[in-house]
């Protein structure tokens, strides 16, 4: 069985080279941070959801340390059987607080979350609309639940409405979306999206992860900064990207599906806990993000510098006002051949091209982060330059 199983796996890897979309991972040697080592070299890092640049912040490093005397460095159980730490529920508080809604249940990974909630909450007779480029997590998590499924297409409003209509006998009308939709940066239409779900009768769930702890006035995210804090019925979002970057994910929601999920969400219930130093480096982040004013601001300011460096030089950029910033290229090759050069420039960032990305809509996707200097901006639109020439 072994080898004709082996010889088949060869086959369907050889594919996925032929297809040109085998990955490859960096091997990176540093802390990640605005700088990193890459294979022993310096480089420059534009592809990192280090938004608020908390991934190596010093004072989220000293808090962890502290935090493996105090409360070790596992818990070796699901939270059921042999309890939870209290800095596990004071985490699920703040995390409330700063969301503006009633409970929160903290998950491995956001991943996790969005697997778990749509099972729980959403039965045979239940609908659950979903943006098209919704996020892997909530297409699987959806797959995970009986409900009947829509799709519109994305940020499509009257495509959104004509579902809803056709959802209309369902006992439950459940609308999901990305807050942020992480190829091209843009942003969900979410007092649209509530408008209709007053209309249609529905609850709407916004998974924040590309925008909790820096979008909004207080980093609360997209709902805050689009004005429907109040009406938006649940939230996931993850403590892998701005805050803090590790990992953890969660559900802040109405306090009834809160209390469900720690009943039944089945990657709540048979997974381990999320590790205490991670709870207390989550705790450290929001601590920060809420004296955050700064560090949001000085963000705005990268993201916006870089737009205006590189429409100056010609590049064309998806418009937006997220610091996920696509540069696009007429063709795959051209897109590959720069990212190459940026490579050799001693610039971290990455080429998307088709199946990820729709055919002719190649690019260099950017992150910026607070933690970017005016000179990294710099160096990084040179680099653009200099790559686009020799390309
Ligand atoms: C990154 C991301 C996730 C996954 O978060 P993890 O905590 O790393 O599992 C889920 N949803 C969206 C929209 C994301 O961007």
């Amino acid at each position: 069985m072994l080898n004709e199983v082996r010889s088949q796996l060869l086959e369907e890897l050889s594919e996925i080279d032929k297809a040109g979309t085998h990955k490859s991972e960096a091997k990176i040697t540093s802390m990640q941070g605005a700088h990193l080592t890459i294979d022993g070299k310096p480089f420059i890092n534009f592809c990192a959801n280090n938004y608020l640049g908390l991934s190596n912040h010093s004072e989220i490093i000293s808090a962890v340390k502290e935090s493996l005397d105090d409360r070790g460095y596992g818990l070796s159980s699901v939270r059921f059987i042999c309890g939870t730490q209290d800095i596990h529920l004071e985490l699920e508080t703040r995390l409330s607080q700063f969301l503006s809604q009633e409970a929160t249940i903290l998950f491995p990974s956001c991943f996790d979350a969005n697997g778990a909630i749509f099972d729980v909450l959403m039965k045979e007779q239940d609908a659950i609309i979903s943006d098209e480029l919704n996020h892997a997590s909530i297409i699987d998590g959806i797959r995970l639940s009986k409900a009947q499924r829509y799709r519109y297409k994305n940020r499509d409003m009257a495509d959104l409405e004509a579902q809803l209509i056709a959802a209309k006998s369902a006992r439950r009308r459940l609308i999901v979306t990305d807050g942020v939709f992480s190829m091209d940066g843009y942003l969900a239409p979410l007092p649209e999206i509530c408008a209709l779900a007053d209309k249609y009768d529905a609850l709407v769930m916004v998974d924040d992860s590309h925008a909790v702890g820096f979008m909004g006035a207080t980093g609360a995210g997209t709902a805050e900064l689009l004005g429907v804090t109040d009406r938006v019925d649940i939230l996931s979002g993850t403590l892998g990207k701005a805050l803090g970057g590790a990992s953890g994910g969660y559900i802040s929601a109405r306090k009834e599906i809160v209390d469900l999920l720690r009943q039944k969400a089945r990657p709540y219930l048979f997974s381990n806990s999320v590790p205490p130093s991670v709870v207390i480096g989550s705790l450290k982040a929001l601590e920060l993000v809420a004296k955050g004013d700064e560090l949001r601001a000085k963000l705005k300011q990268n993201a916006a510098l870089f737009r205006e460096l590189m429409e100056s030089a010609g590049f064309t950029l998806l418009t937006g006002q997220h610091p996920i910033i696509p540069v696009m290229f007429s063709s795959e090759i051209e897109a590959a051949a720069v990212a190459k050069g940026l490579h050799e420039r001693g610039i971290h960032a990455v080429a998307f091209s088709y199946p990820v990305v729709p055919l002719g809509k190649a690019r260099i996707r950017i992150q910026l982060s607070a933690q970017h200097s005016k000179s990294d901006i710099n160096q990084c639109v040179q680099a653009f330059t200099d790559a686009y020439a020799n390309r």
